[in-house]
């Protein structure tokens, strides 16, 4: 493998400059040629490319988004759009790319290795934690870190009006994010989609907190959340059952996306794109790298995107006994 590709693909993460960063240096280390793709797979069928050396990336591993921007190709979902871009890869010689992005992302990264037997290698950017074969993914740390600091913030004011407030956060279709932002920034419940508490139950417990004395309650909801309402209905629900709080939303949104990463993620980032590179350059293919028992690990991108569900079952229960 004489150069390497690499790009960013779906929905941006804090922690992707620092893993670009990380991969053109290692490619630099190694004496090989690195080629910064720009937005993602649509950039790839247009050959939009630019070399990239040690020094262009200097300055980004405390920038939030992605230098080489992201985007989403319809075109690469067909066999016409994915022989576009390989012919572009292979005008520029480009021999293997590195991928950093969620499953859509792997999904595309593997059906192009299918067809050409192209070199592949994944890094797991996305906030959302939804990965199987890490424990961590690119952006989630500082994600939490942004939503427990937010959320302290509406507590004040929660707790100054004796409110109860409904805090809609991101995760897609798991509940990582708000499990850990709740249980960080002490909620009364915690509502994720893979424990389906029920309305009753989340009445009967709002009542027991009240009872007990708390002035302001906070409720962190995930946003794929299963109990049949989203936070707006979920408001009124409780409004028309309990006369006890005045009751408010807030959905936090894509500011979850966005800040400086932290320490954990530029240091993630940085390991991961080594591992990449150099999983490559020794012939791997069709892997994602990721963090497990504090090593770095492979797992084949088949089973990353199967992302069965790794919520953590004691954590379910600490969060438990800490509402009582
Ligand atoms: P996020 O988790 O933030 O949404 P993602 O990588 O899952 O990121 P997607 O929009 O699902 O984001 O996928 C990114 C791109 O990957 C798509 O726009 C498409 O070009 C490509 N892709 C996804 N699924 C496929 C597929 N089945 N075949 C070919 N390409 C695909």
């Amino acid at each position: 493998i004489k150069k390497i590709g690499v790009m960013t693909s779906g929905g941006d993460s804090p922690g992707m400059n620092a893993a670009i960063r990380s991969v053109v240096r290692t490619c630099a280390y190694y004496h090989v040629d690195c080629v910064g793709i720009y937005r993602g797979y649509e950039g790839m069928i247009e050959g939009d490319f630019k070399e990239m050396n040690a020094r262009s990336v200097k300055g980004i591993i405390n920038k939030g988004g992605t230098i080489l921007k992201s985007a989403r190709s319809k075109e690469f979902r067909t066999a016409e759009g994915r022989k576009i871009a390989y012919e572009k890869l292979k005008e520029q010689n480009i021999d293997a790319l590195v991928v950093i992005g969620g499953d859509g992302s792997f999904t595309g990264a593997m059906i192009f290795n299918q067809e050409f037997g192209f070199p592949v290698m994944g890094i797991p950017g996305t906030i959302d934690n939804d990965i199987f074969g890490t424990t961590h993914t690119l952006g989630y740390d500082t994600a939490l870190n942004t939503v427990v600091e937010v959320i302290d913030k509406i507590r004040d004011t929660a707790s100054s009006h004796n409110r109860l407030f409904f805090v809609e956060v991101m995760g897609r279709d798991v509940g990582h994010i708000a499990l850990n932002v709740g249980v960080g920034a002490g909620a009364e419940e915690i509502l994720i989609p893979e424990e389906n508490l029920g309305l009753d139950r989340l009445l009967e417990s709002l009542r027991r907190s009240k009872r007990s004395g708390k002035s302001s309650s906070i409720v962190v909801v995930a946003e794929g959340d299963k109990i049949g309402k989203n936070v707006f209905e979920l408001k009124d629900y409780v409004e028309e059952n309990m006369t006890e709080y005045e009751v408010r939303v807030s959905v936090l949104g894509h500011m979850q996306r966005g800040g400086s990463p932290s320490c954990f993620d530029r240091v993630l980032a940085s390991r991961m794109g080594v591992k990449a590179v150099e999983s490559l350059l020794e012939g791997q293919t069709n892997y994602m790298v990721g963090l497990l028992n504090d090593k770095m690990a492979l797992t084949p991108l088949d089973q990353a995107i199967k992302g069965q569900s790794k919520i953590d079952k004691e954590l379910l229960r600490v969060s438990d006994i800490m509402t009582t």
